[in-house]
């Protein structure tokens, strides 16, 4: 089948979505063409892999699954990174937490830096890539997530970070870091909603318990034993979290608290110093 008869065919099925924007990226990822090679050969033939792998993916665009998991990549902080479901998806809105450490890292920073539930990686991977002479250590709890996560920064070749398994702190003892960043999970269970892509990704990582504050109070309550006296823990949270999230940060002496919004008007970022 040409890729233009394929385009006419698919296209109708689906309308609802940015018909061509998705036959676009799925033809790029089915054939390893770039867009430009494509839009030059609209009679080249697809072959019957090609057209069955076009499929699944038009089938799993239906069920109303991301399209960063079907093509297994997303951008984050421009940066082109691999992605599967065992993490979650990267969101803008983390954006604003890698920019806050970045404005407190001089260009030459060559300090400790760790990130607690990496993922795919994203947020030490931007700061990495912009601070290359920081010492990066990026924890996940999911083996899965380790593979992943290594595998972004070979692509990437970025070589200051490490990545371990670990369950928040668990497997430091008597390290200390200077910045201490986390995107945790902190959805509460009263956030799901069947109809939306999150039932995609993976629970663990995006939902905690106690109405999706208990991992975020952990990280708070453990950090000192972590961070250098003026060390900073800087956290995504949930738009509603604010106050929670200050309270927290003061009950454990904390100085310096401050949130920041995200892109939609949302206080997404809270961070604080060790005193
Ligand atoms: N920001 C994500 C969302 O709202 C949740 C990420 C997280 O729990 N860390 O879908």
């Amino acid at each position: 089948m040409k890729i233009s008869s394929w385009l006419s065919s698919v296209i109708p099925l689906i309308s609802y979505y940015n018909p061509k924007f998705y036959a676009e990226i799925f033809l790029i990822y089915v054939t390893g063409r770039s867009k430009k090679w494509l839009l030059l050969h609209d009679d080249y033939l697809l072959n019957s892999y090609q057209i069955k792998s076009l499929k699944k993916c038009i089938d799993r665009l239906c069920i109303g699954e991301p399209v960063c998991y079907i093509v297994k990549e997303c951008e984050f902080w421009s940066l082109s990174l691999m992605l599967n479901n065992y993490v979650f998806i990267p969101r803008p809105e983390t954006e604003i937490l890698v920019e806050k450490l970045l404005n407190m890292l001089p260009i030459n920073y060559n300090g400790k830096i760790l990130e607690l539930g990496t993922g795919s990686g994203a947020i030490s991977l931007a700061i990495a890539k912009e601070r290359p002479s920081s010492n990066i250590i990026a924890i996940d709890s999911s083996i899965n997530s380790i593979r992943l996560a290594k595998y972004n920064s070979m692509l990437l070749k970025l070589n200051n970070i490490s990545f371990f398994l670990s369950d928040w702190y668990f497997i430091f003892d008597s390290i200390k870091f200077e910045y201490i960043i986390s995107n945790p999970p902190y959805l509460s269970i009263n956030d799901i909603d069947c109809n939306n892509s999150l039932k995609f990704e993976p629970y663990n990582a995006l939902f905690s318990k106690h109405d999706g504050i208990y991992d975020i109070e952990f990280i708070i309550n453990n950090s000192s034993k972590y961070l250098y006296n003026n060390g900073w823990l800087l956290l995504e949270h949930g738009y509603n979290q604010k106050k929670i999230v200050q309270d927290i940060f003061y009950e454990n002496n904390f100085i310096n608290i401050f949130t920041f919004k995200d892109y939609h008007g949302h206080d997404r970022v809270t961070l604080g110093m060790k005193y």
